[in-house]
């Protein structure tokens, strides 16, 4: 089964039942598989086949969801890509990936104009309409780039609601994810339409996501954690999508009330802003039976207060790009443990190993290995990067994490943000944990930082809520709960820590700003 065929089954048995609303509009699951049947029907007009590739630079839209749907239908791969990255971030992405077909929001019709010259191996723009002066501003174009650019519209426009199209193998790269790249070139993690499907499937096995449900899209859809998690499983399942056009706390709390919302999925920010946010109204999340946390740690602090505020129960997973992403979860028919990442989800094995690859007894910390039928191809055009992640169908994280003796995952931190003072392991994690308990911080995040009598020393970030609060009062708090050589000594109070566009926290960024004093 892959997710393509699994949408013109679901068409065919609920025809008439929803798949999304968006905005004002919403299509029933028989009217989004024809408007996919009529864009596989124009991608195969336009001379793509089984095996090319289809770039996304688009927002979270029915547009993402046509336009995944109908080039894997075709037996072609997507590569998503954040519609916000740089000029120059896209043009790696597109001449590396070997892009043929582009679909964009129209706001990026510069960049178009600019690629049509830059990278003439792409053969067709298809452009996204976000407002009405979208065509004029088309037939403006020179003629060279008018031959290339389509508007999406015109394309479902046409009455071909009909699709045959090839077999697809399982095997087949479905996508390519660029991880965003944290030190060297961003790689292009290759996903099969088995490890897609797969992993669609056990997450909502796992978490029991079916056609009754109505879950949020809030996160962004280019990312792994909402590709699987709130737009491929609920639709394999008929259930429906709330589409969240770009996350914000008014928005979610208002789709969750308007649509009796059954399911959130969040990274940890957001589940900060949610719970900070002063109008946020516990009824309006009367419906949610589930809300879901990944894509970084959940401060256990915060997972008890949002529970707490807002009735809801929060479960945390864990996950990665190169693994489609799941891998575990906190399962929902036994307590759940604050602060892990709960047990492997069906299919999938996890362990704790040392560095020559042997694992370690139960509670010690190790890095974290998966296997299972969601772990990616590889990277793509990377065949030594591909052997480093993957050995004997391992797939390595990165990050370091124990194991208790019921299964339960604890991540301890990345691999790479590890601090060490004076031979000493310091998890910035543990620290942030006990800042998150302090009434007066916000958001915060550790950094190690060059010391020159203990080789590294621990920084910390801090947005604060009460402007009274002192450093002073933050360490003294800290050294109640925490050894000596953990002890941040340095506390910078920020107003906003940086953050991508998933959300997530960006550590690097702030050790950049510490090293360029900026
Ligand atoms: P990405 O490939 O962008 O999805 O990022 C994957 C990385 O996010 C993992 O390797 C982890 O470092 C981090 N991550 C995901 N989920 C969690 C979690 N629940 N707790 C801690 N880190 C997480």
């Amino acid at each position: 089964m892959n997710l393509s065929d699994r949408l013109n089954e679901t068409a065919k048995q609920h025809d008439s039942k929803t798949a999304y609303h968006f905005m004002d509009q919403s299509a029933s699951y028989a009217e989004l598989n024809g408007a996919v049947n009529k864009m596989a029907n124009s991608l195969t007009a336009m001379g793509i086949q089984k095996g090319d590739h289809v770039a996304l630079l688009l927002g979270n839209s029915p547009h993402f969801v046509i336009s995944l749907y109908a080039t894997l239908r075709v037996g072609a791969t997507a590569i998503p890509i954040n519609p916000i990255y740089t000029p120059d971030e896209i043009a790696y992405i597109l001449r590396d990936g070997d892009v043929k077909v582009v679909i964009a929001l129209d706001l990026l019709l510069p960049l178009v104009e600019k690629a049509h010259h830059a990278l003439p191996s792409i053969q067709q723009f298809i452009l996204c309409e976000t407002s009405s002066d979208t065509h004029e501003k088309l037939s403006a174009l020179g003629e060279d780039v008018k031959e290339k650019v389509k508007a999406f519209s015109r394309l479902l426009a046409e009455e071909t609601p009909q699709y045959k199209g090839p077999e697809l193998d399982d095997d087949d790269v479905a996508v390519i994810l660029y991880t965003s790249g944290t030190t060297g070139k961003p790689k292009g993690a290759m996903l099969t339409h088995r490890n897609l499907f797969s992993n669609a499937s056990d997450t909502a096995n796992y978490l029991s996501i079916t056609g009754e449900d109505r879950v949020i899209t809030a996160l962004p859809m280019f990312h792994v954690f909402a590709l699987t998690v709130v737009l491929n499983a609920p639709l394999i399942n008929g259930g429906t999508i709330l589409i969240v056009p770009r996350f914000s706390p008014k928005d979610v709390f208002a789709i969750a009330k308007k649509y009796e919302a059954t399911v959130f999925a969040g990274v940890p920010t957001m589940y900060n802003f949610l719970y900070q946010y002063p109008d946020g109204d516990p009824k309006d999340f009367a419906s949610l039976r589930l809300s879901i946390s990944g894509g970084a740690s959940l401060p256990v602090a915060l997972l008890h207060n949002f529970e707490e505020k807002f009735n809801v129960r929060v479960s945390e997973g864990y996950g990665l790009s190169e693994a489609s992403p799941v891998t575990s979860f906190n399962p929902l028919d036994r307590d759940r443990k604050p602060g892990s990442i709960g047990t492997s989800i069906t299919n999938v094995q996890n362990k704790i190993v040392d560095e020559l690859g042997e694992e370690v007894p139960i509670g010690q910390v190790g890095e974290l290995i998966v296997k299972g039928p969601n772990v990616m191809k590889g990277y793509y055009k990377m065949p030594e990067e591909t052997e480093a992640a993957i050995k004997d169908e391992w797939l390595y994280t990165g990050d370091l994490a124990r194991m208790d003796d019921e299964g339960y995952i604890y991540i301890v931190d990345r691999k790479k943000d590890m601090i060490i003072v004076g031979g000493y392991n310091v998890y910035p994690r543990e620290i942030e944990e006990v800042l998150y308990t302090h009434e007066a911080v916000v958001e915060t995040a550790v950094v190690g930082v060059p010391d020159p009598d203990y080789g590294e020393a621990v920084q910390c970030f801090v947005v604060k809520k009460n402007p009274a609060l002192t450093k002073e009062e933050l360490i003294e708090y800290c050294g109640k709960q925490l050894a000596k050589y953990k002890l941040p000594t340095v506390i910078e109070f920020i107003e906003e820590l940086p953050k991508n566009t998933t959300g997530k926290i960006l550590r690097r960024a702030l050790r950049d700003q510490i090293k360029t004093g900026s």
